[in-house]
């Protein structure tokens, strides 16, 4: 796929040793005729045993998928995805990105630092959330990275906003979902899922019983859920939800799982569309809280467990919220003769604030700069 005015090979976006073909695309010949997809992603992301490192885990056989250390300037969980919606975007001549997202996003700013380093325009609409710190430092972020802010406020002015950002555009325009959760972006993760089962046959983990993650959208969730489906693996994905439960609940996951499985199996017969039934996932409310973004207790108590394993700093829509599902599950009986691995979502690099991001923040976001932290 080539794009206009792609990053340069040391910006940190574009991967040192970019795979030729995503692993999906061995397994899955089908996707790689029909599939537009770019590198973004450093892989593979390291796998790393847990287990005795830290009392708070107990006796438990744990270990995390460091995705946070996808991409040296910016990502998360984000990047894998943006491998494949990106290049659609891109493949189909679009300009100007048009997204929307919570003020503090990873979303908005992951879309943010990849469409600046495509020479992409990015507008995103940004709705209420409670501000914590790391709110107000997505929004310095995004701003630093180019993006143009429009601050949405409620769920439905959110809508009613981005649907005039888009018809601004015009037909140079391409909407990105909160989220960002469509099949084509599930493909991310399903490749993840060969990558890990390398790391497995390498002997640098164990084939995990469970894995466990934050879910919001359940893109991610679905894909690894599906893919490890795939393998014939009877691994339990287990989403810490951290949106509320009416837009993530088992309705919706299973919708999502049974989409994403539908559109691979259009593309490739080596995959069936009944694996949406082998797929083995749950979802887990034990952290959420007063809904996303709410800094819970349990959540609260996370920021710094995760600061003490990865050495960046936690916060409590994400990463606060799955460490406290992962202190859950390992003082449930019925986990702890089991291998968990800690998918980590949450990017450790934060980007780079301009010396001048304060003053590039809409005058309507202004008070997002000047409220009272909840933490
Ligand atoms: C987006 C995001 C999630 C949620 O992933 P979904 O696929 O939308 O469920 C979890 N963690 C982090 C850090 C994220 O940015």
């Amino acid at each position: 796929m080539q794009g206009p005015s792609f990053a340069t090979a040391d910006d940190g976006f574009s991967p040192r040793h970019p795979r030729a073909q995503p692993r999906l695309f061995d397994a899955l010949p089908g996707l790689a005729a029909e599939v537009p997809w770019r590198p973004l992603a450093h892989l593979p992301t390291p796998v790393e045993p847990l287990s005795g490192r830290f009392a708070f885990l107990g006796p438990g056989q744990v270990a995390i998928k460091r995705d946070d250390l996808i991409s040296p300037r910016y990502g998360g969980n984000k990047v894998r995805r943006y491998e494949f919606v990106l290049a659609d975007i891109l493949a189909r001549s679009k300009r100007h990105i048009v997204t929307a997202g919570g003020l503090a996003s990873t979303q908005v700013t992951a879309t943010a630092s990849f469409a600046e380093a495509l020479g992409l325009g990015l507008t995103a609409v940004l709705f209420d959330q409670p501000v914590t710190r790391f709110a107000r430092e997505a929004v310095l972020a995004d701003v630093s990275l180019g993006a143009e802010l429009v601050y949405g406020g409620s769920y439905l002015n959110t809508a009613l906003e981005t649907a005039r950002a888009l018809r601004r555009v015009g037909p140079q325009g391409a909407l990105i979902l909160p989220g960002a959760a469509t099949p084509r972006a599930n493909l991310g993760y399903l490749d993840a899922v060969f990558e890990l089962e390398a790391q497995v046959r390498a002997g640098h983990c164990a084939r995990p019983d469970v894995v466990l993650l934050p879910t919001g959208s359940s893109g991610t969730l679905a894909a690894l859920s599906l893919g490890f489906a795939f393998l014939g693996w009877p691994t339990e994905v287990v989403g810490v939800t951290i949106a509320s439960p009416w837009v993530c609940n088992r309705l919706t996951v299973g919708r999502v799982v049974r989409e994403t499985a539908r559109w691979i199996a259009a593309r490739d017969k080596r995959f069936h569309p009944s694996l949406a039934h082998a797929a083995r996932w749950r979802l887990d409310g034990v952290a959420l809280g007063r809904g996303y973004g709410h800094p819970s207790p349990e959540a609260v108590a996370g920021i710094a467990r995760v600061q003490q394993i990865t050495g960046a700093p936690g916060e409590v829509t994400y990463s606060g919220k799955a460490l406290a599902g992962l202190s859950a599950l390992l003082r449930d009986p019925r986990y702890q003769q089991q291998n968990i691995l800690w998918w980590n979502t949450l990017s450790t690099p934060r980007p780079a604030l301009a010396p001048d991001a304060e003053a590039r923040v809409p005058r309507a976001l202004r008070w997002v700069l000047a409220a009272p932290l909840v933490a």
